[in-house]
């Protein structure tokens, strides 16, 4: 729930006006800390307390964790609205593989090939899933260490799953620096749990036996220092568990509840119903609050919806997506390869490099940015002009890549031609291309033939 302005300036000095801050007034400064463009550290005057109080009133309303580090580094949490429309979610959930040590080795093995290897290009972009869930399930410490300690080589990302305390914290300890987040954690481990997370601090995921219990319990963490948590209200009947991420959720935001402000752990992997009903409850998740989702098995025909679902409400609904303004190499082009312009919507890329691919002709794909458009609305929106188009041929480097001098452009804008070739100085042959990218497969071969003499 966002802080009000005049509540923050009630807590500042008031008085002294002083312009330390780099603000005119107290009540300026104020208003630049309730909307997060300023810290609490730039007032000299303000008293430890105050400052403690005042960091606490800032913080958004749900804290933001991060799993792993490095390059598979996944962060949870930090979102801001209830639903999507109201402005954008933040941060994706993170899609984990549970692994059992009773599992055989060529299993455990096929799984972190899975979670490593398996991924989809889509629109530009890489989908895959994030982490791997090693389960203490044997009742053989050795085992759960031994499996840990294989996942630990993957260098992927890992949450450790344990009810035997003594198991989980060994666990922790071989694979610290990864930063594993340790689950569970509960009312009946608590009190001793706590001085073991401290000894070496990494995520934590506590279970409730009941939202109301989970308050308790991040209450008691927090007072121990201990905020990088993930929270699970340990339902694991379908209809009770979206009811109480949902609980969640508005409690954190609408009602600024700081117990309940932290990324949940959502566990379809211990709800009965096989594999079809996992997938269809773990979507259930991305789409009802969970920051962290953890399934017994996956392939690509369930993965691949899950990562496609994830990805549509996880996009910033204000901004088309889109890819960078670059030129990019489809098959293996050569100096003598043919130079295409389109613009950065990831669709239209998308479209039109695989209309490439499909031709059999290596190209070159000059994507100019246009913020996100499409070709002709980027076009009527004066963001896909041939003035900008030129200059942005002129700073890529293509002129350096090939040695012809023939561009060509989609048939929708053929009236940029003219403009583009003035803006290119009359340096190269501006062609118009077809009008839909369907039938770039008829076009290609023949203009290549042309390209290289
Ligand atoms: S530095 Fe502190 S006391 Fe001075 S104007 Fe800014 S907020 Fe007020």
């Amino acid at each position: 729930m966002p802080v009000a302005g005049s509540e923050v300036a009630k807590m500042l000095p008031g008085r002294k006006q002083c312009k330390e801050c780099g603000f005119p007034t107290c009540f300026a400064f104020a208003m630049k800390l309730a909307s997060g463009g300023a810290t609490v550290d730039k007032c000299p005057y303000l008293s430890d307390e105050v400052k403690a109080k005042l960091t606490d009133l800032l913080a958004p309303p749900m804290k933001l964790v991060t799993l792993g580090q490095g390059e598979r580094k996944l962060e949870v949490g930090d979102e801001e609205v209830v639903y999507r429309h109201e402005k954008t979610y933040h941060h994706e959930p993170g899609i984990a593989l549970l692994i059992s040590d009773k599992e055989s080795d060529e299993k455990v093995e096929e799984k972190i090939r899975k979670v490593k290897e398996l991924e989809f290009p889509w629109v530009g972009l890489t989908l895959k899933a994030d982490l791997l869930a090693p389960y203490f399930e044997s009742g053989d410490k050795g085992k759960f260490l031994a499996l840990v300690k294989k996942v630990y080589a993957s260098e992927l990302g890992m949450i450790l799953i344990s009810e035997d305390m003594d198991a989980l914290f060994s666990a922790r300890d071989v694979s610290a620096d990864r930063n594993p987040l340790i689950y569970p954690v509960t009312s009946e481990n608590i009190d001793k749990a706590i001085p073991k997370i401290k000894e070496k601090p990494t995520p934590v995921g506590v279970r409730g036996k009941s939202v109301e219990e989970l308050v308790s319990l991040t209450m008691k963490l927090k007072d121990a220092g201990i905020e990088e948590v993930a929270i699970d209200p340990g339902s694991r009947n379908p209809m009770e568990a979206i009811r109480d991420q949902t609980f969640i959720r508005k409690a954190a935001i609408k009602r600024g509840f700081r117990p309940l402000g932290y990324p949940t752990i959502a566990l379809p992997c211990f709800m009965d119903g096989g594999k079809l009903k996992e997938a269809l409850i773990a979507s259930a998740f991305i789409e009802k609050f969970a920051g962290i989702i953890v399934l017994s098995d996956f392939d690509q025909y369930s993965l691949l919806p899950l990562l496609i679902n994830r990805l549509n409400i996880y996009t910033d609904p204000r901004f088309p997506m889109a890819v960078e303004e670059k030129y990019y190499e489809v098959l293996e082009p050569n100096e003598y390869s043919p130079v295409l312009v389109t613009s950065n919507w990831s669709l239209t890329y998308f479209v039109v490099s695989s209309a490439v691919e499909a031709a059999k002709v290596p190209s070159f794909l000059c994507v100019k940015d246009a913020e996100g458009l499409g070709v002709l609305t980027g076009w009527a929106a004066g963001k896909f002009t041939g003035e900008g188009i030129g200059a942005f041929i002129k700073k890529s480097g293509i002129a350096d890549r090939v040695k012809h001098r023939k561009i060509v452009i989609p048939g929708k804008v053929s009236r940029i031609k003219g403009e583009l070739e003035d803006a290119l100085d009359l340096k190269w042959e501006v062609v118009v291309g077809p009008r839909e990218a369907t039938e770039i497969g008829k076009f290609l071969p023949g203009f290549a033939k042309t390209v290289k003499g």
